[in-house]
């Protein structure tokens, strides 16, 4: 029988999930229906529910939705429970299972497809939202020399940096205190591509950088990544390859089958100019 998967958010029109989840489902055979819901703005939990009772058995949670899906699992992963968000759900009997694989997926995008290893590196990542959080474990996990994270409101920054101390070398700071320093990698996770803007950094933070990476995808060349060019940094990404590398997590997850996410990652990427 086909088992049923679905993302939701709102908007949902936009998402490419079931794109890439149907691709995934087609190399490895298994049976699997994966569409797009748009979620109630109030009454998400209602819809998570009636998609489950409908015999869904997992689902993907995007934009607006990441906390409440966090807030109405009955089980929630280490991962999850220190970004304090969900990204994808699993439905056994009564218990709805939580993880966010975000973090994951970028640093197998970073570590595996991009060829960068944050081993021993000074990573900064700005901005201070969900997909931060949703980094700083598995970055941490990897044992970067220092990983700073540096936000346009300061104290986001330093509140996460304290929460996660105990894990490894993080320090939070505002934008404004990058004057001077340089690291080996910088990443956007800041919103601010999705209105073609530059968060206010010193283009000195890419001296010397072995690559900029831009967690918004398929806009082309970013004015941060832009910055980063003219900065001479040898190597930029956008942020297809975690995008496809999260589904992926999320579908061994489901199936206990790993997908290629090559191919995927290939048909979907926007050359960046
Ligand atoms: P949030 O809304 O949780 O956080 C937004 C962050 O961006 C905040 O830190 C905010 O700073 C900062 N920001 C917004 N505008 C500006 C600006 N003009 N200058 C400087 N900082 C700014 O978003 P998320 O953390 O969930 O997502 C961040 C980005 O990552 C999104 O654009 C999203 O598209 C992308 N993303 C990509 C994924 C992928 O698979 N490729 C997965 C998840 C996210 P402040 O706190 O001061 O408001």
């Amino acid at each position: 029988m086909t088992d049923r998967y679905a993302v939701i958010g709102n908007p949902i029109s936009h998402s490419k999930s079931p794109l890439i989840h149907t691709a995934f489902a087609q190399q490895t055979a298994q049976d699997i229906a994966y569409t797009a819901l748009e979620g109630p703005l109030d009454g998400f939990a209602g819809a998570v529910y009636a998609f489950r009772d409908a015999g869904g058995r997992g689902m993907n949670v995007t934009a607006p939705f990441k906390l409440q899906a966090f807030d109405l699992a009955t089980d929630r992963l280490e991962r999850a429970e220190l970004a304090g968000a969900t990204n994808a759900l699993k439905f056994e009997g009564d218990r709805i299972l939580a993880d966010n694989f975000d973090g994951v997926g970028l640093v197998n995008d970073l570590q595996r497809n991009l060829g960068v290893a944050l081993a021993g590196k000074r990573v900064l990542l700005l901005g201070a939202g969900g997909a931060v959080r949703g980094a700083l474990l598995p970055f941490l996990a990897e044992q970067p020399a220092e990983l700073v994270i540096a936000n346009r409101t300061a104290e986001k920054a330093t509140a996460l940096a304290a929460a996660f101390s105990r894990r490894g070398r993080i320090t939070g700071c505002g934008l404004g205190d990058l004057a001077g320093e340089r690291f080996d990698v910088v990443l956007n996770a800041t919103s601010a591509s999705l209105k073609a803007e530059l968060p206010a950094v010193p283009a000195s933070v890419f001296t010397g950088a072995v690559l900029a990476y831009e967690l918004v995808y398929g806009k082309g060349l970013t004015p941060f990544l832009r910055l980063a060019q003219n900065a001479g940094v040898p190597l930029l990404a956008d942020g297809v390859g975690m995008l496809v590398e999260q589904a992926a997590e999320a579908f061994v997850w489901w199936r206990g089958v790993r997908p290629d996410t090559g191919p995927v990652i290939a048909r979907m990427t926007v050359p960046l100019v």
